[in-house]
């Protein structure tokens, strides 16, 4: 796919062919070098020099390893462009030759495999990418142009670390917050739509206790085993039976644990489970209905004790902005062209940009990249296996890096520069 021809179409992207080496280069180093949620200093430290080397205030240490940059050029709006930094604990399966090969101890002392399985890592470059045109272009937009490079998105912190660290405070409040994904789609290809652009997400962790005993004297337990094992197949009646055919929600449970041998019944199990909504009444239904099935299930049992349901992480509801979501689009079908800016249904995965301009009341725009080659893109779609390309999370996840790259470079600076008088 020819990219090249439409990059002269704005002044900021004229420069970007022969800054792309660079950004290649970038995009394999932070990609062999991936770090855990909260551990981003490398990657942060590549980030802040970069802004500062373009021309950027920048402050680093917010939310830990969160760095935001400013450059102000003059009267005009405020344009928040954000990325997150981090990567996650999955041993990278995708044979390239700058995969990773690094572990890190996470938070609970083990050592895991690290890799940037979700693409964060091409957000990062994305970013450091369009600011350097947008500041080597300034003579050619006004306002002021504000840059968050966000740690732990992964672990549903980061965004709020950063919140929580005086964002709101400390920097000027933009007008329009952006922020852009890899995913599975044609190279080459933008997706975005109004409204619900990723679902709300609430993973929980379920404790049931019962009372352990000799795997031979079943009648001097309260089996635990039993009770996870009716709640885990009650638990799929939420979706099926309790949301209605025009709502949806996503319940899966990840992690299902109880004893350490054949022949001991143990004295607790426990559940792990995630839950995905695009509604927040359908979303208060569904956690609802997880605490009464649950609590009804270990009384069924006669259980010693009520389960604990404690929250491992909540990902708000990430709804984008009518008016600017058309400002965004109508600005990249001029850009790329119609047939390149695709429409898309929301995604059931989560994110936590939503934080942003959810919590400031500023408008946000969140869309999706295509990283698949377009090739394999379509004999996937023609023999009809989409659902079989590796996505996000898996350990086969790898972008192709051309053109990946560019496309969220110009996806970036031309959305930026719908809000950027001249
Ligand atoms: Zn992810
Ligand atoms: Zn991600």
């Amino acid at each position: 796919m020819n990219t090249t021809k439409q990059t002269s179409s704005d002044p900021a992207l004229r420069n970007l062919g022969a800054l792309l080496p660079d950004l290649a280069d970038l995009y394999k180093d932070v990609h062999s070098h991936p770090e855990l949620s909260m551990q981003e200093t490398r990657t942060a430290g590549i980030a802040a020099k970069r802004l500062t080397a373009a021309g950027f205030e920048v402050t680093s240490g917010v939310g830990k390893t969160g760095v935001v940059g400013l450059l102000r050029n003059g009267d005009g709006p405020t344009v928040m462009l954000r990325a997150d930094m981090d990567a996650l604990p999955v041993q990278e399966a995708t044979g390239l030759p700058y995969a990773s090969k690094v572990t890190a101890t996470d938070r609970d002392g083990n050592t895991v495999p690290v890799s940037h399985m979700c693409g964060h890592d091409m957000h990062v470059t994305w970013l450091a990418g369009a600011t350097k045109l947008l500041a080597e272009a300034r003579s050619s937009w006004r306002g002021t142009l504000m840059a968050v490079f966000q740690p732990a998105e992964e672990t549903g912190e980061g965004a709020q670390a950063m919140i929580d660290d005086g964002l709101f405070k400390r920097f000027p409040k933009p007008d329009v917050i952006l922020g852009q994904h890899v995913m599975v789609g044609p190279a080459g290809t933008v997706a975005g739509r109004a409204g619900a652009i990723t679902s709300a997400a609430d993973s929980l962790q379920i404790k049931l206790f019962g009372r352990g005993a000799h795997g031979s004297m079943p009648q001097a337990s309260i089996d635990p085993v039993v009770m996870a094992a009716s709640t885990v197949l009650r638990l799929q009646t939420i979706v099926s039976r309790e949301v209605a055919a025009t709502e949806s929600a996503v319940l899966t449970v990840g992690v299902l644990q109880a004893g350490t041998k054949e022949n001991v019944i143990p004295d607790d199990a426990i559940i792990k489970l995630n839950v995905r909504t695009f509604d927040a009444g359908v979303r208060t239904r569904v956690l609802a209905a997880i605490e009464r099935i649950v609590n009804a299930e270990a009384a069924a049992s006669g259980a010693p004790r009520k389960p604990e349901i404690t929250t491992i992480d909540h990902y708000p509801l990430n709804v984008n902005n009518q008016e600017a979501t058309q400002r965004v689009v109508e600005a990249f079908r001029g850009h790329f062209g119609a047939a390149r800016v695709r429409p898309t249904g929301p995604a059931p995965a989560s994110e936590d940009f939503g934080s942003f301009g959810g919590e400031w009341h500023v408008p946000s725009v969140f869309w999706f990249v295509g990283g698949t080659d377009p090739d394999v893109y379509a004999k996937a779609r023609d023999a009809n296996k989409l659902n079989e390309l590796p996505v996000n999370h898996s350990p086969k996840f790898a972008p192709v890096l051309h053109p990946t790259l560019e496309t969220g470079v110009e996806s970036l600076v031309v959305a930026a520069r719908a809000w950027m008088p001249a």
